[in-house]
This record gives structure tokens, C-alpha cells and sequence, in this order.
């Protein structure tokens, strides 16, 4: 009897070194311990929707890379509703996972949840999309989101000539979604290039909605984007015609042509200039038949690679690499980061990045 008590006393006190122990990485000792330990570890993947194909690749690269390192992995959708994420996180902590690889739905919801994977001592990183309100995120793999705007700005601002001062030309402007941290830098990146142009009247929003909160589409919902550009199109464009759009998001553009199409662009009227993102296969089709303009491509199989360097570097007590440690504060800390480039793509180079670059077959796009 007195034995077994020494031994709880002895068990108890490791407990708790254990869980005080603080290693090199900041993480506790069960994360610093080594690959031995930490190889067949439960990684858990929460992705925020399938209704993008872009989340698909992800969730599945990522898994793939972990499986590759010998991790085991759970991957979840959340079908863009916020609660679904958080019960998955939350399954995933009481499943044992020692890693939580995040793409947010509504960034700044995730406190709570967060709070149980620190008390548990789970490390998480912040994928794509920026996790604020909580200084329980460990590291960011992401893009650089202010150039992706940059690049869809001086997109128009190349193909109508601005600065060769050709114009006045019409601009109607789109964000993506408000609780996504991306959806401000797209725009206000986009915005650097286009507002100098909208100050001297050689672009001009004809509906007056230039604001990012009159703009912004919740969810990145297509279906909603064209609802607002048949909106637009029928109460200020009945005799003036557009002439560019800027789009944060593929699935916006495609809204945004239908509504382009249905009264008559397209068809003996010239489509506007239209701008996108991900590179997503309806819409590189799309460029091809010279509908959608552009798209800027990010690829996520490089993202997987960044995110799964960071994870396992995190469980086997290394530092992971990063190469921001400035622009991405929020809320509650600056979260070191490491940014990858995106690259815009339309009709002249989508066969050299797309296809030479094996992000597709030359059959698919047809
Ligand atoms: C991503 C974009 C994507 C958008 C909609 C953003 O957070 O960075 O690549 O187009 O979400 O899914």
C-alpha cells in the first residue's frame, strides 16, 4: 500500500514537470522529445469548405505530406459553417492530436477552442488564412495575400492602358469575405495600384461602391457576387458599360460573368476585363475561351510543403522557417509567418504555369 502510494506521488510528480517543461520550441516536453516519439502522432487537419476545389488540394496535400513523415492525420471540412469547425477542432483535441493545422472559416471565432488545444499543449498553425483574437497560434504558412491584390490591380491597370493615359474606363469593385483576414489584404493590395486611377477619374465605379464593407462578399459566395453585379449591372449601367471588374476569387468571377452575360456582355458586347485567384480549373476553361481575364495562382502543393516543414519541426523540437515576422499581427500577437508568391496567370502564360508546371494535364483544361 505505502508502495503504491510513493508510486502515484512519484507518477504525479513527473505529471507535473510534464507539464511544465518547457522546451527549446516553447512547446512541452512530449513535443520536444524527438522524431522517434513524434513520428505516428495524430496530426488534425480542419479545412473550411469542399465547395472550392482549392480546399481539397490542400486538405489532401497536407495529409499526404504528413503521411509521408510517417504522421498519422484526421482531415475535416467544415462546410463553411463555424460550429462545424470548432466541434471538429475540438473532436481532434480529445482525439490526441499533437498538431492542429488550421484554415479558418471566420477567423476571429476560434478563441475558445484555442484556448483548450494550449491547455492541452497542442501547437497550431494558421493556414492561409490568418487566425486572430488569440495569441494561441504558433506559426502562419500563407502567401504573400497584399501582392496577390497587387497583381489583380495592375492587371486592369496594364490591360486598359492607364498609364500610356488612355481612359476614363468603368470599375466595379469585389472583396471577398469580411471575416477572413485575406479578403482586407487582397483588397487594400489590389487598391495601392487602383485608387491613384479612381482619385483622377481615368477609372470609374459607377454604383459609388468603392468601400471595402460595400464590397466585401460573405463567404466567398459566387451565387452572391452575381446577385450584386445584376444589381449593379441594372441600376448603373443601363446605358454606360463596364469595363473592368476587379474579382478576389475565381468562384466570384464565374458569379460575376454569368451576371455580365445574361444581359448581353459576351455576346456582341465586349466582357469586361475580369480578375480571380487560385487558378481553379472552371476558371482557367474560362480563360482560355476568353471569358475570365485572369486568375492569380497560388500553389498549394507548396503550401502543404511549408505548412508540413513547420509541423514537423514543431513535434521533433526544431524551429520552423519563416520569412515574415512583421505584417501578420492579430490581434493578440505577431505570428511569424512564411509567405510564398503567388503569380498571376491568363491566356499567354497559363500553358507555361499551369501545365508545364503540372498543376494540370493539357486534357483537363480543355
Ligand atoms: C484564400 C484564397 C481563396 C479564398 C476563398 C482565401 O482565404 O487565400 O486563395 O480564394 O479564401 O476560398
Amino acid at each position: 500500500m505505502r508502495k503504491l502510494s510513493i508510486g502515484l506521488a512519484a507518477a504525479g510528480l513527473s505529471l507535473t514537470l510534464a507539464a511544465c517543461g518547457q522546451s527549446a520550441n516553447g512547446l512541452g516536453d512530449d513535443a520536444a522529445k524527438g522524431p522517434a516519439d513524434a513520428k505516428g502522432a495524430l496530426i488534425g487537419i480542419a479545412m473550411p469548405t469542399k465547395s472550392s476545389e482549392r480546399w481539397i488540394n490542400d486538405g489532401n496535400n497536407i495529409a499526404k505530406e504528413f503521411q509521408a513523415k510517417g504522421y498519422k492525420t484526421d482531415l475535416q471540412y467544415g462546410d463553411n459553417v463555424v460550429e462545424n469547425q470548432v466541434s471538429q477542432l475540438e473532436n481532434m483535441i480529445t482525439k490526441g492530436a499533437k498538431l492542429l493545422v488550421i484554415g479558418a472559416i471566420d477567423g476571429s471565432s476560434l478563441t475558445n477552442v484555442l484556448q483548450k488545444a494550449a491547455d492541452a499543449k497542442i501547437p497550431v498553425i494558421s493556414y492561409d488564412r490568418l487566425i486572430r483574437g488569440t495569441k494561441n497560434v504558433d506559426y502562419y504558412a500563407t502567401f504573400d495575400n497584399f501582392k496577390v491584390g497587387v497583381l489583380q490591380g495592375s492587371y486592369i491597370v496594364d490591360k486598359l492602358g492607364l498609364k500610356d493615359g488612355k481612359g476614363p474606363f468603368n470599375l466595379e469593385l469585389f472583396a471577398g469575405s469580411p471575416d477572413d483576414n485575406n479578403a482586407n489584404f487582397f483588397f487594400n493590395g489590389a487598391m495601392s495600384v487602383l485608387k491613384p486611377y479612381i482619385d483622377d477619374k481615368k477609372l470609374v465605379v459607377q454604383s459609388g461602391q468603392s468601400a471595402f464593407n460595400q464590397v466585401a462578399t460573405l463567404r466567398w459566395d459566387g451565387g452572391l457576387a452575381q446577385s450584386r453585379m445584376d444589381n449593379l449591372l441594372s441600376k448603373s449601367y443601363t446605358s454606360a458599360s463596364v469595363d473592368a471588374v476587379l474579382s478576389p476569387y475565381d468562384g466570384i468571377s464565374i458569379g460575376i460573368i454569368s451576371s455580365l452575360k445574361g444581359v448581353g456582355y459576351g455576346s456582341g458586347k465586349k466582357l469586361p476585363i475580369v480578375t480571380g485567384q487560385d487558378g481553379e480549373l472552371a476558371s482557367v476553361k474560362s480563360i482560355i475561351a476568353g471569358e475570365q481575364t485572369q486568375t492569380v495562382y497560388k500553389d498549394t502543393r507548396e503550401l502543404a510543403k511549408v505548412a508540413v516543414q513547420m509541423g514537423d519541426a514543431l513535434l521533433t523540437g526544431g524551429k520552423p522557417e519563416v520569412n515574415d515576422t512583421s505584417q501578420y499581427e492579430n490581434g493578440a500577437k505577431t505570428v511569424p509567418a512564411y509567405l510564398l508568391q503567388p503569380v498571376s496567370v491568363d491566356k499567354e502564360n497559363y500553358q507555361k504555369v499551369l501545365i508545364d508546371g503540372g498543376q494540370y494535364t493539357a486534357d483537363q483544361v480543355k
